[in-house]
């Protein structure tokens, strides 16, 4: 059966109900000349084009940070969109206004924080996180903003768009910051970036580290779990567990909604735990039309027009997957299943290796060619990413990942450093279909053809 054939005709009956609700104001003038044999066309050729991509829906795909939203995610983004509502203000779109609001309490409950605090959704992490850092150097002017160096690459960018000193922290080969290089520096920070769940390798730094320190030095601790804060559903199932529980002391935290919470991209967020960081966000537009006295989204984002859309597909997912254990929580633990399983199978084979024990879904690993090196192993990695790329029922779908030489030598002493990086093959397994998966995914690199390589 087709995957959306069971919500076609919910969807035609919801579009006829929203323009009967439309007509309920009266006439309006004709949409002019009937072009819908034109968009036919159009729309036809851009299905072509679509069929360009990779299949990030199908569980072969375990590459990047990508899958499909959930379908009630696109049937509540589709209906809402077609009023347009603009969450900048409560007036441009009283009812997913609401549904914002709705589902940043429910999100200030996942991660912990008490009300009052304030939140809310944004366009992406990045996004999310320049406001957080914008708050950070408004409290700590002239201070630094300091992450690890296994941080988004958009920190340091942003600190120079916030024209703020950006120190990294250099990491071990698991991950782990160097604390005392940190601690050096710590009476230049104001603000120190925790990644909860990194992008290369989804890592969870030390938060406990980190707050220990930050009560020290008084400099502040933002989170950014932009690609791992939902995991927070699951934390006594997590190697890192106490780092997880911790969370609720940040000063402010970023999760992306378009990540591990089924949402099509558009949906970031961005939660304050304490409300009085309002202020800097003060401004007096003769464009908003501040009709109700109520606090405005709008009045406390950077960002001016956001789709209202995006609310409303959140809040209609999160009436379906609760953020709890059994809600949200289930696709969660069914990812990090399938990461273990995942594990398991390849630290069982033979010349296969595991780079690091996966935190959360993301797995680093490489085959050892004949030639202990590392040119010949990012040679194998290529090979073994390239022999997957093949847009049919054979391929599967990975990433590649570059690691500094000095690290992998930390656990790999024995390999030859030939050159002063490495490419090892990374997965991502953030479908719960991948769970029933692995193992054919497993089979499907195990027999790729190396011998030439090596
Ligand atoms: C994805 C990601 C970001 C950036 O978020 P976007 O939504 O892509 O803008 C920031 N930090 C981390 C840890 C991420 O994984």
């Amino acid at each position: 059966m087709n995957r959306f054939e069971p919500y076609l005709n919910l969807l035609e009956s919801s579009l006829r109900k929203l323009d009967q609700w439309r007509e309920s104001f009266g006439d309006v003038p004709p949409p002019g000349s009937d072009k819908s044999k034109a968009i036919e066309k159009i729309v036809e050729d851009l299905r072509t084009k679509l069929q360009g991509n990779y299949p990030f829906h199908h569980p072969r795909y375990a590459g990047q940070m990508l899958k499909p939203p959930h379908p009630v995610a696109w049937l509540a983004y589709t209906l809402a969109m077609t009023i347009n509502p603009n969450n900048h203000a409560l007036d441009g779109g009283p009812p997913t206004s609401e549904m914002e609001k709705e589902v940043m309490n429910k999100l200030a409950s996942m991660v912990g924080y008490q009300e009052p605090y304030l939140g809310h959704l944004t366009s992406n992490g990045t996004i999310a996180n320049l406001e957080a850092l914008f708050v950070a150097r408004e409290i700590h002017p002239g201070k630094a903003i300091a992450a690890t160096a296994n941080a988004h690459y958009t920190h340091r960018r942003m600190c120079r768009v916030l024209n703020t000193d950006f120190i990294e922290i250099p990491v071990d080969a698991d991950g782990l910051p160097d604390l005392s290089f940190l601690k050096q520096h710590a009476n230049k920070i104001g603000t120190m970036v925790v990644t909860m769940g990194t992008t290369g390798l989804g890592y969870t730094e030390p938060l406990g580290d980190f707050l220990e320190l930050a009560k020290k030095h008084t400099f502040r601790i933002h989170a950014d779990a932009a690609y791992g804060g939902f995991f927070k559903l699951i934390e006594h199932h997590l190697p890192k567990q106490d780092h997880w529980r911790l969370l609720p002391e940040c000063d402010s935290i970023v999760i992306d909604p378009h990540k591990h919470g089924l949402q099509p991209y558009g949906c970031g967020s961005v939660l304050y735990k304490d409300p009085g960081v309002g202020k800097y966000f003060k401004h007096d537009s003769p464009y908003t039309y501040f009709t109700s006295e109520e606090l405005h989204l709008g009045e406390i984002s950077l960002e001016c027009s956001r789709a209202g859309a995006s609310a409303a597909a959140f809040w209609a997912t999160l009436e379906l997957f609760p953020l709890d254990e059994t809600g949200l929580g289930s696709v969660l633990k069914k990812t990090r299943q399938a990461t273990e399983k995942f594990a398991e199978l390849i630290r069982s084979e033979n010349g296969w290796k595991l780079y690091s024990e996966p935190d959360l879904d993301i797995a680093g690993y490489f085959k050892m060619p004949a030639e202990s090196s590392l040119s010949a192993i990012s040679k194998m990695s290529k090979a073994i990413f390239d022999a997957g790329m093949k847009k049919n029922e054979s391929g599967f779908f990975l990433s590649l990942f570059q690691l500094p030489a000095d690290q992998f030598k930390e656990k790999f002493p024995d390999v030859r450093a030939d050159q002063k990086q490495v490419t090892l093959l990374r997965s991502v397994f953030m479908k719960e279909e991948h769970l029933d998966y692995v193992d054919e995914l497993v089979q499907q690199l195990f027999s790729v053809k190396t011998d030439s390589l090596s």
